[in-house]
C-alpha cells in the first residue's frame, strides 16, 4: 500500500471519520516494533498456479495413510488412528507450526492466540469431544442432568466481557446503557425466539441447532433459514433496535467473519441457540486458556508428533483408479520448493482447506468439479500486542473479551485474564475480520497491508478507548490469514455443494471444518474423526 497515504490506509479499514481524527491529532506516528509472522501465502500461491514437481526415485516411500494438513481437524484425525491402534500414516502440515488457525505463539511472559480462542463445553451428547475433554483432565464430572461439568480454572474468568462505548466500558455485550424500552423489548423479544428454537425438535428428536451440525435437523422448517440472510430475518419481524442489531451482527462478525447482511440466517440463529441446552438456560460455558485453543492442538500435536512432517505441503495427489482401490500418490514439497516427497498410500484424509482441492487433487484440476468454487473464505488480521503495562479504564475494568462498539474490529482477547494476572506486563490478541462482499476484494487488502499498516490500524483504533496504546506497546505482530473461514452465506449450509464435498472420492477422505458450513473447533475435531474412521473401515475391508 507503499502508494496510499496513512489517511487511506486508515480509513480503509476504520473509516474516514476515525482515519481524519487519528492524522489530525497523532502524526507522524512511531511504531512499536514487530513483524508479520504468516500464514505462508507464498507456497499456497505457487500450488494454485499449477505447481508441478517430480520427486526423484529415492524419495518415495510406501505408507498406509497420508494426512494433509496439520490443523485441528488433521490432528484429530491422526488422534483417532492412533486410538484405535493404526500407526501406520504420515502427517504432512504445510506451515513450521501445527494448529492452522488455532496456532499459538509465545513470549517470555505467556502464551497467546493466533487465531482461535475459546471452546464451549460440550453437550452430553457430543460423546467424541467429551472423550478428548476427560483425557485432557479438563472436566470434572458431570452434572444432575448428566451435562460435563468443567473444572473452574478452565472456565472463562469473570468478567467475561465488556463493550466500549462513546468514551467508557460497559459490562457485557448487549448494550443496555441508554437503552430505550423499545430496544430492551425487541431484546426480549429476540431472545424468546432463540429460544423457541433451543426447545424446537423434529419428527426424529433432534435439535434444530446441534454441534456437530451433523447431528442437527434438516428438516424443511430449518433449512428455510438458510435461504435468507440474517438482516432480512430480522427485518421480516419487524426488528430493527439499532442495538439488538449490532449484537447480531457482531456474533456473525465475530465466529464467521459475515456481516447480518451477509450471513445466513441459519447460521446467525445457530451462534445463539446451538450452546443453550434448555430454554431459558444460559449458554454452555467457555473453556479458555492464555494461548486459546492452542492448548488444545498442543494436547493434539503431542500425541502424533512422531508422525508429523512439518514445512511439508502436499501439491499434488494422484488417485491411481476411479475407486481409490488401487491406492494414491501423494507429492509433497518443503518450504522453498527446493526438495520433493513422495508417498504410495491406500488413503488420504485431506484436511486442508476445501478450496484447495481443485488445486492438489489430479483429476480436479484438469477438470475442477463445480461443488468446490461454492467453498468461499474470509480473510483476517489478528495482530498480538505486547504491553509493559495495563492502559487505564474508564468505567466496566479489563474483561477477557474486550469489544469496541463503534468498530469495524472485533477488539481484543487479554492473554494474561485466565491466570489472574491483573497488572503489569501482559498481551493483547487483537481481531480484525475483513468482511468486504467479495472475499477476493478482502484478501487483496489484507495482502496489500504490510506489518506497518496493519499495526498503524490496530493502534489507532484501540487509541480510541486506551489513548495511552502506543506508549505501552513494545512490540506487535501481526498474522494475515487469507483464507482464514469458510463464510455461511445463505444457501451454502444446506447447498448441495456441502453434501457432495463431505462424500470420499477415490480413496481421498476429506476432513476440514469448512465441510460443516461453519468455522469452530468441535466441527474441525468432529470431521477429523469421521474422516479417520472412515480410513480406519476401509482399511478393514480391505
Ligand atoms: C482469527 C480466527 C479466530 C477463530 N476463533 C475461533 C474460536 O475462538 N473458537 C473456535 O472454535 N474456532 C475459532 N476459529 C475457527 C477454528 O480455528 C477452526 O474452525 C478450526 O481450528 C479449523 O481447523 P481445521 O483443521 O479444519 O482447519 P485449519 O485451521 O484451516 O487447518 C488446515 C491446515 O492445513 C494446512 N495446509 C493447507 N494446505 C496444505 C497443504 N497443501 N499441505 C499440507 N498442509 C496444508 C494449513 O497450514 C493448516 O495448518 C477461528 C478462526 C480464525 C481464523
Amino acid at each position: 500500500m507503499s502508494r496510499f497515504t496513512r489517511r487511506d490506509v486508515l480509513a480503509a479499514f476504520l473509516g474516514l471519520p476515525a482515519a481524519l481524527a487519528a492524522c489530525r491529532w497523532q502524526s507522524p506516528q512511531r511504531l512499536p516494533e514487530g513483524e508479520i509472522v504468516g500464514a505462508s501465502d507464498l507456497i499456497g500461491h505457487r500450488i494454485r498456479d499449477g505447481l508441478h514437481i517430480t520427486p526423484s526415485q529415492d524419495q518415495w516411500q510406501r505408507v498406509g495413510v497420508v494426512i494433509v494438513g496439520g490443523g485441528v481437524a488433521g490432528l484429530s484425525a491422526a488422534r483417532r488412528l492412533l486410538k484405535a491402534g493404526f500407526d501406520d500414516f504420515v502427517l504432512l502440515e504445510l506451515e513450521q507450526a501445527p494448529g492452522g488457525t488455532a496456532r499459538s505463539g509465545r513470549s517470555p511472559l505467556i502464551a497467546y492466540p493466533w487465531g482461535a480462542h475459546y471452546l464451549p463445553a460440550p453437550m452430553k451428547e457430543n460423546t467424541a469431544l467429551i472423550s478428548l475433554l476427560d483425557e485432557l483432565g479438563v472436566l470434572e464430572g458431570r452434572d444432575a442432568d448428566g451435562q460435563p461439568v468443567v473444572a473452574e480454572q478452565f472456565i472463562c474468568r469473570d468478567p467475561e466481557e465488556r463493550v466500549f462505548y462513546r468514551g467508557r466500558w460497559y459490562e457485557g455485550l448487549y448494550l443496555r446503557a441508554g437503552a430505550t424500552a423499545d430496544d430492551l423489548a425487541e431484546f426480549d423479544a429476540f431472545n424468546a425466539e432463540v429460544n423457541r428454537w433451543v426447545a424446537w425438535r423434529d419428527s426424529r428428536g433432534r435439535r434444530a441447532f446441534a454441534i456437530p451440525v451433523a447431528t442437527g435437523s434438516d428438516d424443511a422448517e430449518v433449512i428455510a433459514l438458510d435461504r435468507v440472510s440474517m438482516a432480512s430475518w430480522l427485518e421480516r419481524r419487524g426488528w430493527n433496535s439499532p442495538r439488538l442489531r449490532w449484537l447480531i451482527d457482531y456474533a456473525c462478525r465475530d465466529d464467521y467473519g459475515l456481516t447480518l447482511d451477509q450471513a445466513s440466517a441459519w447460521a446467525g440463529l445457530f451462534y445463539f441457540a446451538s450452546r443453550v441446552t434448555n430454554p431459558g438456560a444460559e449458554a454452555r460455558p467457555l473453556m479458555t486458556w492464555p494461548e486459546g485453543n492452542g492448548r488444545l492442538v498442543s494436547h493434539l500435536y503431542e500425541k502424533a508428533k512422531s508422525k508429523v512432517r512439518l514445512g511439508l505441503a502436499a501439491c499434488e495427489i494422484i488417485p491411481a483408479d476411479a475407486n481409490g482401490d488401487k491406492g494414491v500418490d501423494v507429492i509433497a514439497v518443503d518450504h522453498e520448493c527446493q526438495s520433493a516427497f513422495g508417498f504410495h498410500t491406500n488413503q488420504v484424509i485431506f484436511a486442508a482447506p476445501h478450496f484447495l482441492s481443485r488445486y492438489v487433487i489430479r483429476p480436479y484440476r484438469e477438470n475442477p468439479p463445480a461443488h468446490v468454487s461454492e467453498f468461499q473464505y474470509g480473510a483476517w488480521m489478528v495482530a498480538n500486542l505486547f504491553l509493559k503495562d495495563r492502559p487505564r479504564d474508564r468505567g466496566f475494568p479489563l474483561a477477557w473479551d474486550n469489544v469496541l462498539y463503534e468498530s469495524e474490529s472485533l477488539g481484543y482477547v487479554v492473554a494474561t485474564h485466565q491466570l489472574g494476572l491483573d497488572r503489569g506486563p501482559t498481551v493483547f490478541t487483537y481481531y480484525y475480520p475483513l468482511c468486504d462482499s467479495d472475499p477476493r476484494d478482502a484478501r487483496s487488502k489484507l495482502l496489500a497491508a504490510g506489518r506497518d499498516e496493519w499495526a498503524d490500524v490496530a493502534l489507532t483504533d484501540l487509541s480510541r478507548a486506551h489513548p495511552e496504546i502506543r506508549s505501552l506497546v513494545e512490540r506487535l505482530d501481526v498474522m494475515r490469514w487469507g483464507h482464514a473461514m469458510i463464510r455461511p452465506r445463505p444457501g451454502f449450509i444446506w447447498s448441495e455443494a456441502r453434501r457432495v464435498a463431505s462424500q470420499p472420492y477415490r480413496g481421498i477422505h476429506f476432513a476440514h471444518t469448512d465441510l460443516s458450513g461453519v468455522p469452530l473447533f468441535e466441527e474441525a475435531f468432529y470431521h477429523g474423526t469421521r474422516a479417520a474412521e472412515e480410513v480406519l473401515e476401509a482399511t478393514r475391508r480391505r
